[in-house]
């Protein structure tokens, strides 16, 4: 199967339908997750090979957790293909801070661009990484399940650079 940009732009709650939504990441209790994300100790990824993932296998991205910000239901849901109506001309760059905290700053931190996981950050770390598509969204986990809460959705113009800073739990804004 040829590769695909994964997208959460046609992501709607199943119970209500509304598209806002909180992350919550993968579907274990919290003491798990921190077990399970210590012992996983992701690699750091260069950005040249994190702009190389940004199409990839969409068979390969977990489903995570979300909870409806409308009826505050959870479901689960796995990135979709971006149709070619989400496509930019250009791509839009972004520049991701991990601004130096100490609250979790023993741990290395997951970027996730439109639910998929795409890059490690540790305490104080930047890196610079493209969306190809209008709708983006962009969240924070650590290991291999937790996620803040917080969410960062942006709609990307082509050429366009966009900063995201993110200190101990929650964006910069
Ligand atoms: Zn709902």
């Amino acid at each position: 199967m040829s590769d695909q940009i994964p997208s959460l732009y046609q992501m709607r709650c199943p119970y209500c339908g509304n598209g806002d939504y909180i992350p919550l990441g993968k579907k274990r209790s919290a003491f798990q997750q921190v077990a399970g994300g210590l012992a996983a100790g992701a690699l750091p990824v260069t950005a040249a090979m994190v702009m190389n993932r940004q199409a990839r296998d969409l068979s390969e991205i977990k489903p995570l957790q979300y909870k409806c910000a409308q009826c505050k239901k959870k479901y689960e849901f796995a990135p979709l293909a971006a149709a070619p109506e989400e496509m930019l001309e250009s791509p839009c760059t972004i520049n991701f801070q991990r601004v130096k905290a100490l609250k979790g700053s023993a741990e290395v931190y997951t970027v996730y661009l439109n639910g998929a996981p795409i890059c490690t950050v540790s305490n104080g770390g930047t890196f610079s990484f493209e969306t190809n598509i209008t709708y983006n969204n962009i969240f924070v986990g650590m290991g291999d399940g937790i996620v803040f809460h917080d969410l960062f959705r942006f709609e990307a113009t082509p050429g366009a650079v966009v900063n995201v800073r993110f200190a101990g739990t929650s964006m910069v804004r």
